[in-house]
């Protein structure tokens, strides 16, 4: 049986003027140690869901993404973070919101979704949780980043929020054009033909009244089934989520028959440009057919699979 991962690191406003030989690098590397992590679990038999959490733990691990250590500030200077996760084999799910003080929440999603009974949880009740399943807490220090504070300190003392990765279609709502790190997500089919997608993100800059966005919400940023895809979505999330990207995809797929390539180009390129939505997606079907499809400069990304095919890149075609 054959494997295949995807991966994305965030969209938006990416382009070769703003990215310096340096920082291709860093990305390069970044990306590529995810979906080395990632692959190392599916060659070895491993599942679909575990190769999704070991791809996204070490973007987590990595400051240049917005997820885990690398976390935005909100508007109270702190770092909440928001994951999902999904299993295509038995639709399970489960995705933690506003939790702080958690080094990988896509460990603790994961958690959620085997252990709580439940599919989402939120702050300090998220916290108890993870106390209870023994998963440690992180303090503060561990989620400073010069860089992501110095994006807030810009934008502090206003009400804007900042996307991470800002496009140019975003008014009001993101005072620098050039923000263009994001949100984390996977999506893997394995050798057993199941497939997983997750997602983990800090959010926006300087966030407020405990905003949420759509990477923890089960159909819009994040969702998998066996039948049709497994989605993990980056972008402006309240366009995400009124548009339910991820679920829409899989609808698409089992309702009208559309291709995976042709049911993400349908939401991504046509439904969500009407609707003012900037972002895009990653996914891959139960068949190893695997796509990327964004509507923004461009997006964070990378493929392996066991033809033996490895993909990373970040600008558009
Ligand atoms: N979708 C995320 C959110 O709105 C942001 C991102 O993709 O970078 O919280």
């Amino acid at each position: 049986m054959s494997f295949t991962l995807v991966i994305h690191g965030g969209a938006g406003n990416i382009t070769p003027a703003i990215m310096n030989k340096q920082q291709e690098q860093e990305y390069t590397q970044g990306l590529k140690d995810a979906l080395d992590r990632g692959y190392e679990v599916l060659k070895n038999g491993g599942t679909s869901v575990d190769a999704v959490v070991a791809a996204i733990c070490c973007l987590e691990d990595n400051t240049i993404f917005n997820a885990g250590k690398g976390a935005v500030f909100t508007k109270k200077g702190l770092n909440e973070m928001d994951a999902a996760i999904m299993d295509g084999s038995n639709l399970a799910a489960g995705a933690i919101a506003g939790v702080r003080n958690i080094k990988n929440p896509i460990r603790l999603a994961k958690e959620v979704m085997l252990h709580s009974g439940h599919v989402l949880l939120s702050g300090s009740g998220a916290a108890e949780f993870a106390i209870n399943q023994g998963m440690v807490m992180t303090p503060d220090e561990y989620f400073f980043n010069q860089q992501r504070y110095d994006q807030w300190v810009e934008i502090r003392d206003t009400n804007f929020t900042q996307l991470d990765h800002k496009g140019d279609n975003l008014k009001g709502t993101a005072p620098n054009p050039d923000y263009k790190f994001g949100t984390v997500g996977a999506a893997a089919l394995d050798i057993h033909g199941n497939i997983a997608a997750g997602t983990s993100t800090g959010g926006m800059t300087n966030k407020r009244f405990s905003r949420i966005g759509d990477s923890p919400v089960v159909g819009a940023g994040t969702y998998a089934n066996n039948a049709t895809c497994a989605i993990s979505c980056t972008g402006h999330g309240e366009f995400f989520m009124r548009a339910v990207v991820a679920h829409d995809v899989s609808c698409l797929m089992e309702y009208k028959g559309l291709s995976l390539q042709e049911a993400c180009a349908t939401v991504v390129k046509d439904k969500l440009v009407k609707m003012g939505g900037e972002g895009g997606l990653i996914a891959v079907d139960a068949k190893g057919n695997w796509d990327f499809c964004f509507n923004s400069a461009g997006m964070y990304r990378g493929m392996r699979n066991s033809d033996g095919k490895e993909v990373v890149a970040y600008y558009g075609e």
